[in-house]
C-alpha cells in the first residue's frame, strides 16, 4: 500500500518558518514510529506570485486536488498589498477553497491549562474548555447574487444577499453531527431564525437531518447572537456547535480568543469524501503571515503543528497519534517553555521558533 500524501505549502512570512518546525515533526513520526507520508512542497501567496505571476497555478491546484492532504502555513505581506486583487496572495487560498469545495470550517477552541492565565475570562471559565466550531465555508453572504455596489437616486447602496440552498446546510449539518458522535455527542446549532428566512431553512433542515440521521445525537437551536452572549458566559456549555458562513466567521474568531493567543490555534476545512473515503482537507494555522515577525525566529510553530495534528486524526486516521501530539505540546507548555507571544513576564527570555519545535519533539520522544 502507498503511504498517505501530503502536500506542503508553507507561503509567505512566517509560514516557511513554522512549517520547518512541522517537517521536524513529520520526521519523527517516520523515524521513531514508522509513519511516513510522501510529503511534497509547493509555493502558494506572495512567493507564487513572485515565481510564476500567480498566487497558485494549475500545477500547483491539481496537486491539491490528488493528494489526502494539504496543510499550508500562512500567505500575504506588505509587499504584495499594492498587487491587483485577483492576484493577491490571498486568492491562492481562496482558490484552494473554492475548487475543493471545503464547505465544512473545523475551528477547535481548546484551552491548554499551562494557558489558562492568557485568557481574557476568569481562569475557571476558560479551563479545560474543548469545543469545535463548525462553520459553513463555501456558500452564504459572502458568496450570495446579487452582490456589489449601486446607485440610487443620489446615492450608493451596498448590497450582499445571504442565501443558503438545503443541500448546503444539510451537508454541513451531517459534518457536524459525525464529529458530535467522535466527541460529546451534542451538536448546538446557530443562525437567527428570528428574523432571517434563511436562518429559519437553517433550523428546519438541521432539525430534519437530525431526526432522520443522527436521532442518538443531542440537538439544541440558539440565536446567533445569543450563542455570542452565551459563548462568553460560559463556553463549556458548548461541545460542537454548527453555524453559517458570516456568522461562523464571528463566532469562531470569539471563541478561538478564548483561549489565548493567535500562535496556538489549528483549523481544518474539509469537503466532500474522496475515493477512499475521506474527505478532501487542508490544514492550516489561524493566524497570517506576521510579516512584524518574520525573519526572526520569533514566531510560534503549535498553530501549525496542531493543524498536522488534525490532519493525523481527520485525514489519517491517525487519532492516537494526533492526540500523542497534542499532549506533547500540552507538555511543553506546562514545561514552562514559550515562544514571545505566550509570554507577560519581563525578564524571561523566549524560546525561538526552533527550541519550540525541538521541545515538541523532545516531548514525542519522552511519549514512547
Ligand atoms: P497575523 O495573524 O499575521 O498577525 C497578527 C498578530 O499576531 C501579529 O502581531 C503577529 O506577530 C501575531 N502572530 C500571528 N501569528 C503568530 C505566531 N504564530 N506566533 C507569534 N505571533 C503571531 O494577521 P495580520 O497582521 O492581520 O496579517 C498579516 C498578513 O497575513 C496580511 O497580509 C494578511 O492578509 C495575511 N493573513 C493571512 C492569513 C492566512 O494565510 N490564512 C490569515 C490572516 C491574515
Amino acid at each position: 500500500m502507498s503511504n498517505p500524501s501530503l502536500l506542503i505549502l508553507p507561503g509567505d512570512g512566517i509560514g516557511p518558518e513554522v512549517m520547518a518546525e512541522v517537517r521536524k515533526i513529520i520526521t519523527w513520526f517516520g523515524d521513531k514510529r514508522g509513519i511516513t507520508f510522501d510529503v511534497s512542497e509547493d509555493l502558494v501567496g506572495g512567493c507564487a506570485y513572485d515565481a510564476h505571476g500567480v498566487p497558485l497555478t494549475d500545477e500547483t491546484m491539481a496537486k491539491a486536488q490528488e493528494v489526502d492532504a494539504v496543510l499550508l502555513g500562512a500567505v500575504g505581506g506588505p509587499k504584495y498589498d499594492s498587487l491587483d486583487f485577483s492576484v493577491k496572495p490571498e486568492r491562492g487560498l481562496l482558490r484552494l477553497r473554492k475548487e475543493m469545495d471545503l464547505f465544512s470550517n473545523l475551528r477547535p477552541a481548546q484551552c491548554f491549562d499551562a494557558l489558562a492565565d492568557f485568557s481574557s475570562l476568569k481562569k475557571n471559565v476558560v479551563a479545560g474548555l474543548d469545543i469545535m466550531i463548525i462553520r459553513e465555508l463555501t456558500s452564504g453572504v459572502y458568496f450570495g447574487e446579487p452582490r456589489g455596489i449601486i446607485r440610487e437616486g443620489n446615492e450608493r447602496v451596498g448590497i450582499n444577499t445571504q442565501r443558503y440552498t438545503e443541500s448546503e446546510i444539510a451537508r454541513v449539518a451531517r459534518s457536524a453531527f459525525e464529529m458530535a458522535r467522535k466527541r460529546s455527542n451534542k451538536v448546538c446549532s446557530m443562525e437567527k431564525a428570528n428574523v432571517m428566512e434563511s436562518g429559519i431553512l437553517w433550523r428546519e433542515v438541521v432539525q430534519e437531518i437530525h431526526d432522520a440521521e443522527y436521532p442518538d445525537v443531542e440537538l439544541s437551536h440558539m440565536y446567533a447572537d445569543a450563542g455570542a452572549m452565551q459563548l462568553t458566559r460560559w463556553p463549556k456549555q458548548f461541545d460542537v456547535i454548527v453555524t453559517d458562513n458570516l456568522f461562523g466567521d464571528l463566532l469562531s474568531d470569539l471563541a478561538a480568543m478564548l483561549t489565548g493567543s493567535l500562535g496556538m490555534l489549528p483549523s481544518a476545512s474539509l469537503g466532500a469524501p474522496m475515493a477512499n473515503g475521506r474527505p478532501k482537507a487542508l490544514y492550516e494555522p489561524v493566524h497570517g503571515s506576521a510579516p512584524d515577525i518574520a525573519g526572526q525566529e520569533k514566531a510560534n510553530p503549535c498553530a501549525c503543528i496542531l493543524s498536522f495534528a488534525m490532519a493525523l486524526r481527520y485525514s489519517f486516521d491517525l487519532g492516537d497519534e494526533a492526540t500523542r501530539l497534542e499532549a506533547a505540546v500540552e507538555k511543553v507548555l506546562a514545561d514552562g517553555v514559550r515562544t514571545a507571544d505566550l509570554l507577560n513576564e519581563e525578564g524571561v527570555t523566549p524560546a525561538t521558533t526552533s527550541q519550540m519545535g525541538d521541545a515538541v519533539v523532545a516531548a514525542l520522544d519522552a511519549s514512547l
